[in-house]
């Protein structure tokens, strides 16, 4: 049983199994990098799920350079990823093995096979044994080399080793059956010649083990237990078990695989990861856009957010993709009550207070964490008569429901007072360049004696106590969902990714960040310091926007197929008597007349009908579904069969809708989907995250959130106004994109509001 608290998995199943059944005594895992690249996202899955298995199982992880490619490995990557391992909270102990230090034992089990006549020297061409290869639906054939008496192998592949032969000349084969159905079974190399020097073993070795033959051997050779990987290897399973079987080594590894993690938006690549470094798109592999360990770290997630995030993931046998938005809401999780509240403004608005005497000042002290959340602290924030506020803040021409500053108009300053826009200076452009305000000191602390209201509180700093710094503000590095499925992915790249505001201007306490500090500038995002900061010229990394702004742009994005209304039953035709097969219909199936009369229009129609109650059962929804919302889509005749999917995917819709999966709202966003695309309810609802919340933490955290952004609606209610809930729950719905289940909604703000 693991000791750990992380949730069980079929490899903890397996695990579980075998120290019961006596095979495995304990549990001893590695995770095997090739030094060719810094770490990636996927890679800390891959890592959490070793070195974590190793500390439930309390086993233990071996960190093993797969280092048998010369060409391509180098110190500089050796060293980041020990790093970014160490960072991420996990450690080897003294288990840190290089595959290359094997290369004499694996030498030595090549000379074995070759003496037992399973392995052989094969003097084809590399493109000749592409050609003999085969393919998936025609067997191989065999090399004229594969006959080789094991004395001319053994002479041969001893004088590979030598050094006699050039590169290519010559590889070692196994000597399995070319006509296998698994391509990977079809007398693979083991070894090829390459007269390169290695970053570890210098000039020692001219040939070099291929990865199939030295991935198990090595595990062998370090007594791993189970040995995970992604599911790409799926097929190489026969090839790891023939060597360690053909060998005769017993109290052997296994290999077991899982599903790799890939994110949207993102690529999960090293060579492509490189490209974007060698072509310089990004600024180094730890540029903060990157997904790379060392651009996470640079950006400001805590570690304790990538594990967060990995376990949510979760170890499954299915490749899916796992939705940015999620990674993005962990790191919010994981920043809310860590990084403390301070304010900076980023694109800033001078406003002069006029009747603040000049020269003055004071400290105005600032609690560092709203109500909501159980922490303490506070620092003195400098007000005085010249301030900054956001240019976002102030509007000349309001549109209706602008809550913030407008001329004539007064807005709460966090923390400090209420001050009112008495005049707009302009510049000969007509641009603002500031504000002329009064302040009124009776209001300090944010509220009025006189009982006087005021809808919005904004961020502002005093300008002569600011510091000036430059932030950046990161987008998606890719503007498209799945970079490269359409062709390159540098073509996807996000021409807006990154964002420099050079003059922005941030509360004074700020001039003594360090580096592993993270704040929340309020209303705006969580910040850190970049590497790059100075302390003449500081530069702060967006790590994360409060709010995700990314699915109010793709709601705004203008639907493909426009829609017309639903035609309510009110409009069907009621003229005209009813049908025959309407009549048969509603009798058959307890549905309205309104109904009935739509779906025996045509029998196309009513077959679509019928397969979709056959598959779901529920007739009602069926015909709820079809007229209300389906038929909206459609064109007069209501023509379903150019639609790119039948009843049977209706039903599938329905049956996430019954069983709670979505809520009707995502429904409908579904079928919009399906409509446009054909794809299957099911991988709509995974690509758009549309699983209704019920994860009582997330929602939890979304209610709290919601409140603490809306401190004056909070007070109101207190105050009596209790049909504020229903702007509450608008606006958690909002927060959670409809996904959230109302009840549990409201039973949350109950409980927070007390
Ligand atoms: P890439 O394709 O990004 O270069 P790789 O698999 O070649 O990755 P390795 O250094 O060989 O990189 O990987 C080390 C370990 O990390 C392997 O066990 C591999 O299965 C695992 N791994 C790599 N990418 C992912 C991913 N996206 N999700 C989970 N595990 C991964
Ligand atoms: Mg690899």
């Amino acid at each position: 049983m693991t000791s750990g608290t992380r949730p069980s998995n079929f490899i903890t199943d397996i695990i579980d199994a075998d120290l019961a059944s006596g095979k495995h005594t304990g549990v001893v895992t590695r995770f095997p990098p090739e030094p060719n690249g810094y770490l990636h996202i996927g890679h800390a899955k891959s890592i959490c799920l070793n070195f974590g298995l190793a500390q439930d199982y309390k086993g233990r992880c071996h960190l093993r350079f797969d280092d048998t490619n010369p060409e391509k490995e180098d110190v500089e990557y050796a060293q980041s990823i020990q790093n970014d391992i160490r960072w991420l909270g996990f450690d080897w102990n003294e288990h840190l093995y290089f595959a290359s230090d094997y290369f004499q034992q694996l030498y030595d089990f090549a000379l074995q096979l070759i003496r037992d006549g399973k392995a052989y020297v094969c003097s084809l061409s590399g493109e000749e044994m592409r050609e003999y290869r085969g393919t998936v639906s025609e067997p191989g054939k065999a090399s004229p080399y594969r006959d080789r008496s094991v004395e001319e192998n053994l002479d041969l592949f001893q004088r590979m080793r030598a050094g006699e032969f050039e590169d290519g000349a010559h590889v070692l084969r196994a000597k399995i059956d070319m006509a296998n159905a698994n391509m990977k079974m079809r007398d693979p190399p083991l070894y090829r010649i390459r007269h390169a020097t290695h970053w570890r073993q210098g000039d020692d070795w001219c040939i070099y083990p291929l990865y199939d033959f030295t991935h198990g051997l090595s595990d062998y050779l370090e007594n791993i237990t189970h040995s995970i990987c992604t599911l790409e290897f799926e097929n190489n399973r026969e090839l790891y078990d023939w060597f360690l079987d053909e060998l005769g080594l017993t109290d052997r590894p296994h290999q077991y695989e899982f599903a790799r993690l890939n994110l949207n938006y993102s690529i999960m690549s090293k060579r492509n990861l490189l490209r974007l470094v060698q072509d310089n798109h990004v600024d180094g592999w730890d540029d903060p856009r990157m997904p790379t360990v060392a651009g996470l770290r640079r950006r400001g997630i805590t570690p304790e957010a990538i594990r967060s995030f990995c376990e949510r993931v979760g170890v499954a046998k299915n490749n899916s993709m796992v939705e940015m938005t999620l990674f993005e809401h962990i790191i919010r999780e994981d920043l809310k009550s860590r990084a403390p509240r301070v304010l900076g403004v980023l694109r800033p608005l001078r406003v002069v207070l006029d009747n603040y005497p000049d020269g003055q000042s004071e400290d105005l002290d600032s609690p560092y964490w709203p109500i909501d959340i159980p922490k303490e602290g506070s620092r003195m924030v400098p007000f005085s008569r010249v301030l900054y506020i956001e240019q976002d803040d102030f509007e000349e021409n309001p549109p209706p429901g602008f809550k913030r500053l407008v001329p004539g108009g007064e807005v709460r300053l966090r923390h400090a007072y209420f001050i009112r826009c008495n005049e707009v200076v302009k510049d000969a452009n007509g641009d603002i360049v500031e504000l002329r305000c009064s302040v009124d000191l009776e209001t300090r602390g944010g509220k009025a004696p006189d009982g006087r209201k005021v809808k919005g509180t904004i961020h502002w700093v005093s300008a002569e106590h600011a510091i000036s710094a430059e932030v950046r503000l990161y987008d998606r590095l890719f503007s498209s969902e799945r970079p490269g499925a359409d062709g390159d992915f540098m073509d996807d790249l996000n021409p807006d990714s990154l964002e420099r505001l050079s003059d922005c201007k941030l509360e004074a306490s700020l001039a003594t960040a360090a580096l592993t500090d993270r704040f929340q500038f309020e209303r705006q995002g969580y910040f850190c310091l970049d590497t790059n900061s100075t302390a003449d010229a500081p530069v702060f990394n967006q790590i994360v926007a409060l709010r995700d702004s990314w699915a109010k742009k793709a709601e705004a994005a203008p639907v493909k197929r426009s829609k017309k209304p639903a035609k309510t039953p009110q409009q069907a035709p009621t003229m005209q008597a009813e049908s025959d097969a309407s009549k048969a219909l509603r009798n058959q199936y307890a549905i309205d007349e309104s109904q009935s009369r739509a779906l025996s229009k045509s029998a196309a129609i009513q077959s679509f009908f019928e397969t979709a109650v056959g598959a779901h059962g529920d007739a009602k929804a069926v015909a709820k579904w079809m007229v209300n919302e389906l038929f909206g889509h459609l064109d007069d005749d209501n023509d379903v069969t150019a639609l790119p999917f039948d009843g049977t995917q209706l039903a599938a819709l329905l049956a996430l809708l019954a069983d709670n999966t979505i809520t009707g709202t995502a429904g409908k966003e579904v079928l919009t989907d399906m409509i446009a695309t054909g794809d299957s309810p099911t991988a709509i609802v995974d690509r758009k995250g549309l699983r209704q919340v019920t994860d009582s933490h997330i929602l939890q955290d979304q209610v709290a959130e919601v409140l603490s952004n809306h401190p004056d609606e909070v007070a109101r209610y207190h105050e009596g106004a209790k049909n504020l809930m229903g702007f509450f729950m608008g606006q958690v719905m909002r927060a959670t994109g409809g996904k959230a289940d109302a009840k549990s909604v409201q039973a949350l703000l109950r409980k927070l509001l007390g």
